[in-house]
């Protein structure tokens, strides 16, 4: 993670003057449950150790100074009164999501109009399906909510930063990646209700059962702007409407194939199968993690990656071979993580096989071709939270 004191010493260096303070917010990893958010139903993802963190003062004079470490542009200088969605912003675009967050503040009645100078480093990979984009827009959600003394709760900040990404910079997410970046906590996972939004932190401490869950990024950057995830989402609002129910959410598992009989449209009847079926491994992880039965979620994974490669089809040759290589190897389970069409596979091992399965999948990797995976263990982390 950038620490607080560097990411001090840039502003200072930047701005000439002092931050009111450091906050920073993770990047996350989804264990299960896919493409399920935006049909209200059920995900489980963890924060990351990986952050973005932001060295953040409050304006008076309504202007907002955006800037980061990580991308070679200048110092964008918006003002506040004139954020309008869909805009270019600054270089490559990237200031869009924290001045996103500020619009959305502002268009929801919180009084952000003083401004803000922001400068944000983050090492959490981009493009990765790790979620770098909420967490850019969790941190700067918190540092304003902190900075302008608005009030707001972690679950209104994470809603606000969906909102910003929707609507300000044209992304059309569901709300996990934000709920996960600013509601998780050290050491667990996030049960989420995507209806509700209600949240249950689950006990996730691999380490104490032996466990290791790796991450392996593929190094394919997924592009969800191509179409495709629109394509997905539409496919389940027509199954939804086929089946009479407002999201595939309200069609419990034990009538899945009654659904299915319902439905005329081979491509609606898969993507309504992944998503139910999705909903009810989330319903099983949680269950078999309840009872103390963590290994037993492997196999849950793995039927997981079936259903996303064959049924919703947003895999890619890359993910494929991370889980065909890694379960040869003797993992417990494996699947892709995120969006789809490259990013990142969650694999969980033995503490005592994660070298050889590690090899196993740069091994194939290499065999194959392709550009070498970056593997690191996702360790539960804490959510959003003030650094200094
Ligand atoms: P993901 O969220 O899976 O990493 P996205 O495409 O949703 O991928 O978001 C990546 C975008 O977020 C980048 O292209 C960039 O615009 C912005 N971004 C992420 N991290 C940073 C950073 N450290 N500095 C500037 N912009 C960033
Ligand atoms: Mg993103």
């Amino acid at each position: 993670m950038a620490t607080a004191s560097e990411v001090t010493a840039g502003f200072r260096e930047l701005y000439g003057y002092e931050p009111d303070g450091v906050w920073a917010a993770p990047g996350r990893v989804n264990l299960i449950g896919e493409y399920t958010d935006f049909n209200e139903g059920f995900v489980m993802p963890l924060a990351l150790p990986h952050s973005a963190v932001a060295a953040v003062a409050r304006r008076t004079d309504g202007f907002l100074r955006l800037h980061s470490a990580d991308i070679d542009a200048p110092v964008a200088e918006l003002r506040v009164a004139e954020l309008t969605p869909l805009s270019k912003y600054g270089q490559g675009g990237w200031a869009a999501y924290p001045a996103g967050v500020v619009w959305a503040l502002r268009d929801a009645g919180h009084d952000v109009s003083g401004g803000a100078d922001i400068h944000l480093a983050s090492t959490v990979p981009t493009g990765a399906g790790l979620s770098s984009s909420a967490a850019l827009e969790v941190v700067t959600a918190l540092a304003l909510n902190d900075a302008h003394e608005l009030g707001l709760a972690a679950r209104e900040l994470a809603v606000l930063a969906q909102r910003a990404e929707n609507a300000f910079v044209g992304v059309p997410c569901g709300v996990m990646d934000q709920m996960a970046s600013a509601c998780a906590t050290e050491g667990y996972a996030l049960h989420l209700d995507c209806r509700d939004l209600s949240i249950r932190q689950v006990p996730f401490d691999l380490a104490a059962q032996g466990l290791r869950l790796l991450v392996v990024d593929s190094r394919v950057k997924h592009a969800l702007g191509d179409g495709a995830y629109a394509e997905r989402r539409a496919g389940c609002e027509a199954g939804a409407r086929q089946l009479g129910v407002s999201h595939l959410r309200d069609v419990p598992y034990v009538e899945l194939p009654s659904a299915l009989a319902k439905l005329t449209d081979e491509k609606v009847r898969r993507y309504v199968r992944h998503v139910v079926s999705d909903d009810h491994r989330v319903e099983q992880v949680i269950a078999l993690l309840d009872a103390g039965d963590v290994r037993a979620i492997g196999p849950v994974l793995t039927e997981g990656h079936a259903s996303l490669r064959d049924d919703l089809r947003i895999s890619c040759p890359e993910l494929d071979l991370v889980v065909s290589s890694a379960n040869a190897a003797g993992a417990l389970g494996a699947r892709m993580t995120g969006g789809g069409f490259g990013g990142s596979a969650v694999v969980l091992v033995e503490s005592a096989d994660e070298d050889t399965v590690t090899k196993s999948v740069l091994d194939a990797f290499a065999a194959a071709g392709h550009t070498a995976p970056r593997v690191f263990p996702a360790v539960a982390s804490a959510g959003a939270r003030r650094e200094a």
